[in-house]
């Protein structure tokens, strides 16, 4: 799933379509996060709303997309220390669809 198209930020001042201090930062924000892998959108998602303080969950929920639920997660990910994360993998070893067998065509005999 190679998505390439960046989120529109959804937050009030961005949708209200005036200019604000923030509205590039937030729209890097989500240009950082296309090119992110899952659990890495969840943690810039977390530094970010660490950054933002009180109600940052809600508020880069609307600016990434995100759930809060994956923010907080994301929060508490880096509280440990991210330990228990794969270094080298998207998903945990084991988790999603295993590899697709390889096809392979007979040769033709000439
Ligand atoms: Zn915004």
């Amino acid at each position: 799933m190679a998505d390439t198209t960046v989120h529109a930020c959804a937050c009030p001042d961005c949708r209200s379509g005036q200019d604000h201090p923030d509205r590039q930062l937030h729209h890097q924000i989500n240009l950082l996060m296309s090119r992110l892998d899952e659990q890495q959108r969840r943690w810039l998602a977390a530094l970010e709303s660490r950054k933002a303080g009180y109600g940052g969950d809600t508020l880069l929920a609307q600016i990434t997309g995100l759930h809060v639920d994956t923010i907080r997660r994301g929060r508490e990910e880096l509280d440990a220390g991210l330990q228990g994360r794969p270094t080298d993998r998207v998903r945990q070893p084991g988790a999603g669809r295993p590899p697709a067998p390889k096809k392979t065509r007979p040769c033709s005999t000439t």
